[in-house]
């Protein structure tokens, strides 16, 4: 296929009536395909199944420190979902703090506490005048929902394959102490699939910050989820707290995590860890808004998942499930799109999503498109702040879900959809 912007107006003229009648054609297909949000597939949620029988009536349902997890106690986790959750988060078990079924809720409770409370004798950020925050573009939706629901100005910073943009975010911090924080996805980000560079991480940990309790959202959504069982040497990600540590601003992160796509999203275990001053205090809050959370479900995912040593053959099963996806979506996306030169795409080595930018304007035509046509995406402007993507270019791709037949089917019209709103464009038709 020639590039469109090499093809005559007659040409284009032409390519438009081919495309248009395969579009009509899908339409009259009546297609109902999801490919809106990162869900593991039934076929993952099965790889979990026998983790349901561990925990019978026959179990020995006492934690090793004697906890009988029947009952009430523990604010902070059992000992052996301390390991698994350390493994997970890549720190020690005693920064650990096991929480509830959702690192979602565990950022949001962060965020709030903060606003409330301040952290380490500073003000409470609701006090101040403006609280701005740094997002990392393009990025993940629900973040994005946290700060907008306490008010939060988002700031949104470019990223690269190596993760955000350091120059920009260094200046960003640097003379105004309104800027508290920034979200960070540091493996196989969503929606791009970057995964942050050894530079990167040392830049967060020692950049010059006007506020002195500014806050790294270490979301570690995505640390085992590998496509591959061998996973590449760049996706090892450099521990944040060590190079906080290192760059003496040893308070300056919050890690968080899941099992979520793990074993079960809304039925995992999530769990934050920080440092020793962090952990108390957020322990020291938490003992108003909780006396423990489920220790018979941490209880099963430590013994699942053998405490973390069980973790990457767990993973590489869900990575066998997952690669050939990826592989069909990026496939797809090459033979359909390569040549017209109209659109570009991210090729992840794990995690839940591509990222696709499309040419500038057409997001939003193309989502719609899709959706008439019986394939519902991700809302085009979901991956920026406030879901305004100043160029309408930008589209997540979540090809978790469908089996891969209807993936397949799905990728034939979204391709279909991208061609069809391209040519729009350029022939203002
Ligand atoms: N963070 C990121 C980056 C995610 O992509 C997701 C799931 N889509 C979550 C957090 C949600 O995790 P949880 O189920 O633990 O709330």
């Amino acid at each position: 296929m020639p590039r469109y912007a090499d093809m005559s107006k007659a040409e284009l003229e032409a390519e438009l009536a081919q495309v248009r009648a395969r579009y009509d054609e899908m339409v009259a297909r009546r297609l109902s395909l999801n490919m809106a949000r990162g869900k593991p597939s039934a076929a993952q949620l099965e790889l979990s199944l026998p983790m349901l029988d561990i925990l019978d009536a026959a179990a020995d349902l006492t934690a090793e420190d004697g906890t009988d997890c029947r009952n009430y106690g523990v604010l902070d986790g059992i000992p052996e979902a301390k390991r698994l959750m350390a493994t997970l988060l890549d720190d020690e078990p005693e920064n650990v703090i096991v929480l509830g079924n959702a690192s979602l809720t565990a950022m949001y409770d962060a965020m709030v506490r903060l606003m409330l409370f301040g952290t380490q004798g500073s003000t409470p950020w609701a006090q101040l005048p403006e609280v701005k925050w740094l997002c990392p573009v393009p990025g993940y939706d629900r973040h994005f929902t946290i700060c907008e629901a306490l008010g939060i100005q988002m700031i949104p910073v470019p990223m690269d394959e190596n993760g955000p943009i350091m120059d920009e975010v260094e200046r960003l911090v640097a003379n105004d102490a309104a800027v508290k924080g920034i979200w960070c996805v540091p493996k196989y980000s969503n929606p791009t699939g970057a995964t942050y560079s050894d530079e990167v991480v040392r830049r967060l940990a020692a950049m010059e910050c006007a506020a002195p309790d500014f806050r790294i959202f270490w979301d570690n959504a995505y640390a085992v989820h590998h496509f591959s069982d061998d996973p590449a040497e760049q996706d090892a990600v450099l521990d944040i707290a060590v190079a906080c540590r290192d760059a003496g601003n040893p308070d300056r992160y919050l890690k968080f995590g899941s099992t979520s796509k793990i074993t079960f999203p809304g039925a995992g275990v999530a769990a934050a860890a920080a440092s020793p001053a962090n952990v108390a205090e957020i322990k020291r809050h938490m003992n108003a808004q909780a006396i423990g959370h489920d220790k018979l479900n941490q209880l099963r995912h430590a013994r699942f998942l053998n405490e973390g040593a069980g973790l990457a053959e767990h993973m590489a099963r869900h990575g066998a499930l997952m690669e050939p996806k990826f592989r069909l979506v990026t496939e797809r996306l090459e033979a359909e799109l390569g040549g017209a030169g109209i659109a570009t795409w991210t090729n992840p080595r794990g995690g839940y999503f591509v990222s696709f930018e499309g040419p500038a304007g057409t997001a939003r035509r193309i989502v719609d498109l899709a959706r008439t046509a019986g394939v519902v995406m991700t809302g085009a402007g979901a991956t920026w702040p406030y879901g305004d993507d100043p160029a309408d270019s930008n589209i997540r791709i979540a090809p978790s879900l469908p089996p891969l037949e209807e993936l397949d089917e799905a990728m034939d019209v979204f391709t279909c959809c991208v061609k069809l709103a391209a040519l729009e464009q350029l022939l203002g038709a």
